[in-house]
């Protein structure tokens, strides 16, 4: 099938390599020249385990490519995929200016029928305002042609992407036309190939469906770091109780480790945005509210406690940070811990010096050059001359420690875990003072 994918970030170019990859025909769209320049050149915007090979092999074949040209990219494809950005309004809600550009442009250039797709993360109504969008946009051409609007919300995690794209529990498509019905099981067929996986449903519960995921996943996030703040209260170990209540098949052991607060582009935002949809109809999803307000305090108890260390006087200090994504196999770092305690730690007056196997770019195109972010090559040399350690993401590399040598290389022997790596009765053992989430010791 001829496929546009509108925004050639993590979900569209996941989406376009892996439709490419099962033979569509597949031109990905993106305002951006420099980004579309360097997928030209074979060079990647961001990381992603396994795309590149993928996406260079495809775009070899020819099944795969990329433009900044809006009316080629119409032309092209039957189905338009649109993956941009979502990013909070002011007031938390999504904002769909890239979403009803897109719709706009598709409008402005349309030749014939076309199934337009919202995969990017929308509100439960954006179907009708899309639609609404290229109708106009039309009226203006003063053409009329023959179209549908559907919902295709992605479920794919950055780090696992193509994983999650190619054997992904489900795909949900909201459209109430046997027409879009037939193109979507056509485009999807190599992923569906014993039928389970494809749900079509009503476009509003599509729509929903893909908030209420993501909001489920942050309370339970929430959940075990209030738990874990308890535990630290308490003298109880979080690790002991998440053995004991995950054992239970209701609760399951998925996603339930406590940590620093969820980061990334899509849980704060999404929770947001559904609380925010909840009071435009007029009801108080309190539920959201608290897990929201939950997450914002766990992010700043790296720097309390490290803070609560150094008897509230961290002028000076250098403070070594392991991980700087907002979560292990990706580069991504928007809205990560990792920020929240670096930023915590200039207002301080302390010194961050920082190792992330991926995200160190990133992490100098947020911050630039500065004096007080010194991105060293490995973990060993973050730590040599540092004050103390804060570990904010849970990278394979990081798994393993000699906690003798990581003692003898600290100036003061503090170790604030975000993410539990480690036995506190072993880093105890090493003269480290250890303090990690929800361990039973109050910092
Ligand atoms: P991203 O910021 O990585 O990429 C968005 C891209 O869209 C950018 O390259 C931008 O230049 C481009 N763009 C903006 N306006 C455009 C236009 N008018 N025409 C063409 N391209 C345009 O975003 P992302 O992380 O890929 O997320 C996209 C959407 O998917 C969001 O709604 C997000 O909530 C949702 N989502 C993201 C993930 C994730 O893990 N990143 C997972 C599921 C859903």
């Amino acid at each position: 099938m001829k496929i546009t994918i509108f925004g050639s970030g993590y979900v569209g170019l996941v989406t376009g390599t892996c439709l490419a990859d099962v033979g569509h025909d597949v031109v990905c769209m993106d305002v951006d020249e420099a980004k579309i320049d360097g997928l030209k050149r074979g060079e990647l915007p961001i990381y992603e385990p396994g795309l590149e090979g993928m996406l260079l092999r495809n775009a070899e074949a020819g099944r795969l490519s990329f433009t900044t040209d809006a009316r080629q990219a119409v032309e092209h494809g039957v189905l338009q995929f649109i993956a941009v950005g979502t990013p909070p309004d002011e007031d938390g809600s999504a904002d769909l200016k890239y979403v009803l550009a897109v719709a706009a442009t598709i409008g402005e250039y349309m030749d014939g029928y076309k199934v337009i797709i919202d995969k990017s993360t929308v509100p439960v109504g954006t179907a009708d305002r899309v639609h609404a969008r290229v109708s106009e946009v039309l009226e203006t051409r003063g053409i009329s042609h023959d179209f549908d609007v559907c919902s295709n919300p992605e479920f794919l995690k950055e780090g696992a992407a193509l994983d999650d794209f190619t054997r992904g529990a489900r795909i949900v498509v909201g459209t109430d036309s046997e027409k879009v019905r037939e193109r979507m099981r056509e485009c999807y067929a190599p992923y569906n190939r014993n039928h389970e996986k494809l749900m079509f449903m009503a476009v509003r519960a599509a729509e929903l469906t893909k908030y209420a995921a993501n909001a489920m996943l942050a309370t339970k996030i929430s959940f075990m770091n209030e738990i874990s703040n308890l535990a630290e209260r308490l003298g109880a170990d979080i690790e002991e109780v998440r053995r004991g209540i995950g054992s239970d098949p209701r609760i399951g052991y998925h996603f339930i480790y406590p940590g620093c607060g969820y980061g990334g582009s899509c849980f704060p935002k999404d929770v947001q945005a559904l609380a925010r949809t909840a009071s435009q109809v007029g009801y108080e999803a309190e539920l959201l509210t608290a897990v929201e307000s939950v997450n914002k305090r766990q992010k700043v108890t790296l720097f309390e406690k490290l803070s609560r260390a150094f008897d509230g006087d961290l002028t000076g200090k250098t403070i070594a940070v392991w991980g700087l994504a907002f979560k292990p196999n990706t580069d991504d770092m928007r809205d990560a811990p990792s920020r929240t305690l670096m930023e915590a730690l200039w207002a301080a007056g302390a010194t961050v010096q920082a190792y992330d196997p991926e995200a160190m770019k990133e992490c100098r195109r947020i911050y630039g050059e500065r004096d007080d972010l010194v991105l060293v090559a490995d973990r060993q040399q973050t730590v040599k001359g540092a004050d103390a350690l804060v570990i904010c993401t849970e990278w394979k590399e990081f798994r393993t420690l000699d906690a003798q040598w990581l003692k003898a290389q600290l100036g003061f022997p503090v170790v604030v875990d975000g993410r539990n790596l480690f036995e506190p009765s072993a880093m105890k053992a090493a003269g480290l003072m250890y303090y990690a989430v929800g361990r039973g010791d109050t910092l």
